[in-house]
């Protein structure tokens, strides 16, 4: 099969805008991490997540694990996981020492079942961390209820979500602390990156601290008039995001209703070229709440062999590959949690093209190699 057409699954949005950015920072001479520009990216973060601070960081992962520790999670606690994401959420529990707990997903949205969360609270649990899945927010109201009436804390893992809203709510400002990812394949980018968001000013503070090797950052000691000596009290990181990632980020941050428009706009593309397809169902969005779509996931039923589809649309010129993971089957947590519905959207879902870049022909070309492809008896079984 001869492609006529090559369509990324995924593509980052920049150009001339995020240059002379670049250009700026490095005349500013200030290049490494926690300074004057990310400063001013964390103000408009927090603005635009309506949350009373944001810290720039390296990664969702690190911003995860910042959060983790502010929030309390140790060695002896239990954290309770929505299953079906990118393990860096299992991963950020299992560096605290605390053990990950694994609750199944809803078969619609893939987001956390808030009765099998509910299910797995112990005496040993401390909190849950809820991921919006391929950026649609999961049922917030109901997982802070739960929260409310255990004595846990809530934690968003919002590495896909920017531009997410949730009852009018922006993604962000959904929990007690959010965790964005600037990751090249996340809806806006640095290439690297990320934040963590909240409203509580001491967990913000504590975190921005062990951000930056224990001691506040170098750049709330500029024009001091004495010599400013800080001491060390606490093992802290490097988890900053530097100047230079945060100089593009303003940029994207400007970018994001546009980039979020574009990609809801594909969606709807895909909707109506694809709405009767058989063997496939397409991604649905729930009630309250908008889908920045940083991914296009598409179900297939037992009809069709997925793998088989994403190898042929691959062959055809069309990106694609698997959903998310499911987390309890991976080996590193050695765990007994059981979620079938997360495994069954691990086994049975696949992404398709999306990003902003994409042109009608490009929906055209992707939904008629997906129907030709299904049309095939050697992907149905
Ligand atoms: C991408 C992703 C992460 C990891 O983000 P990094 O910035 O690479 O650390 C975490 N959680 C989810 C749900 C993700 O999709």
């Amino acid at each position: 099969m001869l492609a006529t057409r090559q369509v990324a699954l995924g593509q980052p949005t920049v150009g001339e805008e995020e240059i002379e950015a670049l250009r700026e920072v490095f005349a500013s001479g200030w290049l490494s991490g926690a300074g004057p520009t990310c400063v001013a990216f964390e103000g408009e973060l927090a603005a635009a997540t309506g949350t009373a601070h944001a810290l720039a960081t390296s990664n969702c992962g690190s911003s995860l694990h910042l959060a983790l520790q502010v929030l309390g999670a140790g060695p002896g606690d239990e954290v309770i996981v929505a299953d079906y994401t990118f393990p860096a959420t299992g991963h950020s529990v299992m560096w605290t020492g605390a053990t990950p707990r694994f609750a199944d997903v809803r078969p619609d949205i893939g987001t956390i079942d808030v009765d099998a969360a509910a299910a797995l609270v112990n005496e040993r649990t401390v909190g849950i961390i809820a991921v919006d899945m391929v950026g649609q927010p999961a049922d917030y109201d109901e997982l802070a209820a739960l929260c409310r009436s255990r004595g846990l804390w809530l934690l968003e893992d919002a590495a896909c979500s920017a531009g997410a809203t949730y009852k009018g709510r922006p993604a962000g400002s959904l929990a007690d602390l959010a965790a964005f990812s600037f990751h090249g394949r996340k809806g806006i980018t640095a290439g690297e990156g990320g934040a963590l968001v909240g409203d509580d000013a001491t967990r913000m503070d504590l975190a921005r601290k062990l951000h930056t090797y224990g001691i506040a950052p170098a750049v709330s000691r500029e024009g001091s008039s004495a010599l400013a000596v800080p001491s060390f009290d606490m093992a802290g990181y490097n988890y900053r995001m530097s100047d230079v990632q945060a100089a593009m980020m303003r940029v994207q941050l400007t970018r994001l209703p546009a980039l979020v428009a574009a990609r809801t706009a594909a969606a709807a593309g895909y909707a109506e070229r694809l709405g009767d397809a058989e063997g496939i169902t397409l991604p649905v969005v729930a009630e309250n709440r908008t889908h920045p779509y940083q991914s296009y996931l598409v179900t297939t039923d037992d009809t069709v062999d997925r793998d088989a589809v994403v190898m042929a649309l691959r062959e055809r010129g069309v990106g694609s590959n698997f959903g998310t993971y499911a987390s309890h089957v991976q080996p590193v947590y050695g765990t007994q949690d059981v979620c079938p519905v997360s495994a069954r959207l691990f086994a049975t879902q696949f992404a398709l093209p999306m990003h902003a870049n994409l042109v009608a022909d490009d929906l055209d070309y992707v939904s008629e190699q997906l129907r030709d492809v299904l049309a095939d008896p050697a992907v149905r079984r």
